[in-house]
């Protein structure tokens, strides 16, 4: 299971039956709606900030540098 984008406070994700669902909030585990598995927010956190979030990571970085 992975988070396949992010909509503000929302995540889409990508389970894998093929199934897509979106959660509000992650909370300590996301079950799938249609084949139940589950899984830990934090793991596909992490996956998905290392492919997804560089820019913001390099912003933050900025921002350290300045302040
Ligand atoms: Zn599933």
């Amino acid at each position: 299971m992975i988070i396949d984008e992010k909509l503000g406070n929302d995540y889409i994700i990508g389970c894998e039956c093929d199934d897509f669902f979106i959660v509000k909030r992650l909370s300590p585990s996301v079950e799938c709606p249609h084949c139940g598995k589950t899984e830990l927010p934090s793991a596909m956190l992490t996956q998905w900030t290392l492919g997804h979030d560089v820019a913001v990571r390099v912003r933050e970085v900025s921002g350290g540098a300045v302040s």
